[in-house]
C-alpha cells in the first residue's frame, strides 16, 4: 500500500475515534518548515497515533524523530502505524510521562503537542535538550479559537485549561531567554528560537 493511502487511513482512524491529530495545513506548515531549515533530529512530546511523527519523517529522508507518548493504546497504535509505513528506523517511539523522561540527547526541533496545561513544563525542561540554534514548535496555541476569547460561557474545566494555554503565550511573549513568532495556521503554530546574546 501506498505512503499517500496509509496516511489518510491514519486520518480517518483519528477523526473516528477523536484523537487530536495535527490538522491539516497545520502538519503542512510544519514539513515545509522543517525542509526549509534542514532540521534532522526532532523530539515530540505526545506521540497520540503517530501522525505527526511519521509526517515529519517523510519531510526527508534523513529526519530522525523520537517521539514520547504516555498512553498505552495510542503508543501502541502509534508503533504499528510507523511499522506500516516502514519508518521504524527512523522513528523511535517511546511510552513514557514526558515530565519524567530524562535524555540528554540534543534536537534541532522539538515538537510540543502533549497536555496544553503543562505546556510551560514541558518548555522550560526540554529546552535543555534544544540545540543552541534549534526551534521548540507548539501546537494548539489557538485551541479552536479559545485563546483570547470571552470565558464566561466555559466550563470550569476548559476555562482552567484555556486560562493556562494563555499563561503559555504570555510566558512566550515574556520571555528573556527564546524569540516566539506565532503564526495563524492549523490550530495555531508557536515557532520559539534563542535569542542572540
Ligand atoms: N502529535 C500528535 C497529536 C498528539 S495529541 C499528532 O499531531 O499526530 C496529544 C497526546 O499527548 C495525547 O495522545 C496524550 O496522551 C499525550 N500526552 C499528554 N500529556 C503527556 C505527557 N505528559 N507525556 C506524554 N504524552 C502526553
Ligand atoms: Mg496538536
Amino acid at each position: 500500500m501506498d505512503q499517500e493511502f496509509l496516511i489518510r487511513k491514519i486520518e480517518k482512524y483519528a477523526d473516528e475515534k477523536g484523537v487530536p491529530i495535527m490538522e491539516k495545513d497545520g502538519m503542512e506548515f510544519l514539513t515545509e518548515f522543517i525542509k526549509l531549515n534542514k532540521v534532522k533530529n526532532i523530539l515530540e512530546i505526545g506521540s497520540a497515533i503517530g501522525y505527526s511523527a511519521i509526517n515529519m519523517a517523510l519531510a526527508g529522508e534523513d529526519v530522525m524523530v523520537t517521539t514520547i507518548e504516555r498512553d498505552k493504546d495510542r503508543y501502541i497504535e502509534a508503533v504499528k502505524n510507523v511499522k506500516k509505513l516502514g519508518l521504524d528506523s527512523r522513528i523511535t517511539l517511546i511510552l513514557a510521562d514526558a515530565l519524567s523522561f530524562n535524555t540528554s540527547e540534543e534536537y534541532d526541533l522539538i515538537f510540543i503537542d502533549a497536555a496544553k496545561s503543562q505546556y510551560i513544563k514541558f518548555f522550560n525542561k526540554f529546552k535543555e535538550n534544544l540545540k543552541p540554534k534549534g526551534y521548540i514548535v507548539t501546537d494548539n496555541i489557538n485551541f479552536h479559537g479559545l485563546t483570547n476569547s470571552d470565558k464566561s460561557k466555559m466550563s470550569r474545566n476548559l476555562r482552567q485549561l484555556i486560562t493556562k494555554l494563555e499563561r503559555y503565550i504570555n510566558f512566550l511573549k515574556d520571555n528573556d531567554e527564546f524569540k516566539t513568532r506565532f503564526f495563524e495556521v492549523g490550530d495555531g503554530v508557536a515557532i520559539s528560537r534563542r535569542k542572540k546574546k
